[in-house]
C-alpha cells in the first residue's frame, strides 16, 4: 500500500476516513447490528477503519469499508463447526465427520436436546433406569448376542473391554494385527494404557494357531483378534481361522474378543458392495465380545458398541471406565433410531446416508457430473479445464481398504499444454474452501479432484458458485 498515491491538489478535498458514528449510521451496518447486535458492529467497523488507517489509506470507498465491516462481522459469527461438501472421493472420511445421519437419526436427537427425557429412568417403576436399556434390545436382536453396552467410540470400547477382562495380565495379538488406525490410535499404546501386557504370536505375514494356543499361559487375560481394516497382506500370509480360535479359547477358558472396526450390521454385497464381516457372524464364530463402531458401515452417531456374553458385559458395566467412557442422550437417541432402521433391510439404501453413497450407481454419479461440469468450470474460467473424468472412491475410515467404488469426478486439469503447477491446485483447492459453504475436493497425479459420489445436494451446491449457477440446474430429481 502507498499512502501518497492519491495526490490532493487541494488540501480543502483531500479524502479522509468516514467517523465511527457515521459509518454506524450507514443502512447496510445498521442492519447489520439489529442482526448481530451492535457491540459486535462497532467492533468490527473499528478494527476495519483502523486497518485502513494503518495501511495509510484515506481513500477507501463506502462499499469497501461497507463490505470490510461486514465480512469482519460474518467472521466472528460464523460457527467454528459447519457443513462443508465432502468431495474428495472418501465416504466416510474421519476429518469430515464420518458418516452422514439419517433424517430419522437426526430427529430423534431433536426430540430429546430440548428438553427432559428417560434417559436413565425406567418409566414403568417409576425407579432409576440404565441408559444402555435404549439400545440393547435392538442391538441383542440385530448380532443375536446375550448383552450389549455402548460407549464413546470404537477406541473406548476396546479400552474399556482390556481394562476390564486383562489389567495386569496378558494379551493375546497375532503381529500382523497391530495395526495403527491414524491419529493416535496404535494398538500397542492402548494396551499400556489399559494396564495390559502385550503378548505378541506369529509373524508379520504369518500367525498360525498353534502360535496362539503357545501363548496361552496362567497370565493370560484375553485373546484379541483385530481386523485389520486400514491394509491388508497380500501372498504368502496365513491367520488363525476365527472358528478354530474362538475353539481353543473356549476349551482353555480364555476370552475370544474380536475388534470389528467398521462393523457393518447387515450383509454388504445386498448392495453390491464387497463383504464386510459382521457383529453376528463374529459371535458365531465364537467370539465373547465383539466392538465396532456407530459412525462407520453402520451409518449412525459417534459410538463404541459391545455386543456379546452377558457376564462380560455386566463386568464392563462395573468397571468406573464405563462412567467415563459412556455416551450423551443425543448419541443414544440416534443410535436408537439408526438401529430401528436396520430392522428392515428393503428401505435400508433409502434411509441410511452411508449405505445410500456408497451404493450410488456410477452412471447416477455420472450424470450429476455432468451436470454440475459447467457449473464449476465457469467458476475455473481461464485458471483451468474441468472435465468429467471416471475414478474410483473409497469407504474410507479403514473399511476394505482394496476395493474400489467405480465414480465420477470433475478434474481440473491445465488449460494449456503445461502441467498444473502445485500453486495454482492449492489456489484452486483454496478457493473452493473459501466458498460460503466450503467445497473440499483431493490433489493428486497433477490435477485437483472433485468426487461427486457424496453430492446430492445439487441445488446448494450450484448457488455455491452465484445465482447464475443455480439456474443452470434442472430441479435435482
Ligand atoms: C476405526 C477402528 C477403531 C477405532 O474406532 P473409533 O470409533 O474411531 O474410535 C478401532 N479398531 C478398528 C479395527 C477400527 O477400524
Amino acid at each position: 500500500m502507498t499512502s501518497a498515491s492519491v495526490a490532493p491538489t487541494n488540501a480543502a478535498v483531500r479524502p479522509h476516513l468516514p467517523s465511527i458514528d457515521r459509518v454506524l449510521a450507514w443502512p447496510p451496518l445498521v442492519a447489520l447490528a439489529e442482526a448481530y447486535g451492535r457491540a459486535l458492529v462497532l467492533e468490527a467497523a473499528r478494527e476495519e477503519l483502523a486497518a485502513w488507517r494503518e495501511a495509510g489509506r484515506a481513500d477507501g470507498a463506502r462499499v469497501d469499508i461497507e463490505a470490510g465491516i461486514a465480512a469482519r462481522v460474518i467472521a466472528r459469527v460464523q460457527p467454528s463447526l459447519r457443513p462443508v461438501f465432502n468431495l474428495t472421493g472418501t465416504v466416510l472420511h474421519t476429518n469430515l465427520g464420518r458418516a452422514p445421519l439419517p433424517a430419522q437419526a437426526i430427529a430423534a436427537m431433536m426430540r430429546v436436546a430440548a428438553g427432559a427425557s428417560n434417559l436413565e429412568f425406567d418409566l414403568t417403576t417409576g425407579k432409576r433406569g440404565d441408559r444402555d436399556d435404549h439400545v440393547e434390545a435392538l442391538l441383542r436382536k440385530l448380532t443375536g448376542a446375550e448383552a450389549a453396552t455402548v460407549v464413546n467410540n470404537n477406541a473406548a470400547a476396546l479400552m474399556l473391554v482390556l481394562n476390564t477382562l486383562a489389567r495386569r495380565r496378558e494379551v493375546i495379538v497375532s503381529r500382523g494385527e497391530l495395526i495403527e488406525i491414524g491419529g493416535a490410535f496404535r494398538l500397542p499404546d492402548i494396551m499400556v494404557q489399559a494396564g495390559c501386557r502385550l503378548r505378541e504370536v506369529g509373524t508379520t505375514n504369518r500367525t498360525h494357531l498353534r502360535d496362539h494356543a503357545e501363548a496361552i499361559g496362567p497370565r493370560t487375560g484375553l485373546m484379541l483378534k483385530v481386523h485389520t481394516s486400514n491394509y491388508r497382506i497380500d501372498g504368502f500370509t496365513a491367520a488363525a481361522d476365527e472358528r478354530a480360535l474362538g475353539d481353543l479359547c473356549r476349551e482353555r477358558g480364555v476370552p475370544f474378543v474380536i475388534d470389528l472396526g467398521s462393523g457393518a450390521l447387515c450383509d454388504l454385497t445386498r448392495f453390491g458392495l464387497p463383504h464386510e464381516p459382521t457383529p453376528a457372524e463374529a459371535l458365531a464364530a465364537g467370539a465373547d465380545l465383539v466392538t465396532f463402531s456407530g459412525d462407520k458401515l453402520l451409518g449412525g452417531p459417534q459410538a463404541g458398541i459391545i455386543v456379546g456374553r452377558a457376564d462380560l458385559i455386566a463386568k464392563l458395566k462395573k468397571n468406573p471406565f464405563k462412567r467415563a467412557l459412556r455416551c450423551d442422550k443425543l448419541t443414544l437417541a440416534a443410535l436408537g433410531a439408526v438401529l430401528q432402521l436396520y430392522g428392515d433391510p428393503d428401505r435400508l439404501v433409502a434411509q441410511v446416508p452411508t449405505l445410500r453413497l456408497l451404493a450410488r450407481p456410477a452412471v447416477q454419479i455420472e450424470a450429476v457430473a455432468l451436470r454440475m461440469q459447467p457449473i464449476v468450470a465457469a467458476w475455473a474460467g481461464e485458471r483451468a479445464r474441468v472435465t468429467v473424468q471416471p475414478v474410483q472412491s473409497q469407504i474410507g475410515s479403514g473399511a476394505l481398504p482394496i476395493d474400489m467404488l467405480p465414480s465420477h469426478a470433475l478434474q481440473f486439469a491445465p488449460p494449456g499444454p503445461k502441467r498444473l503447477s502445485g500453486r495454482a491446485l492449492d489456489q484452486l483447492a483454496a478457493g473452493l474452501r473459501n466458498l460460503a459453504v466450503p467445497v473440499i475436493g483431493r490433489i493428486g497425479d497433477g490435477a485437483l479432484w472433485l468426487d461427486l459420489r457424496c453430492l446430492e445436494d445439487e441445488g446448494g451446491f450450484a448457488a455455491l458458485f452465484g445465482p447464475a449457477a443455480s439456474a443452470m440446474v434442472a430441479t435435482a430429481p
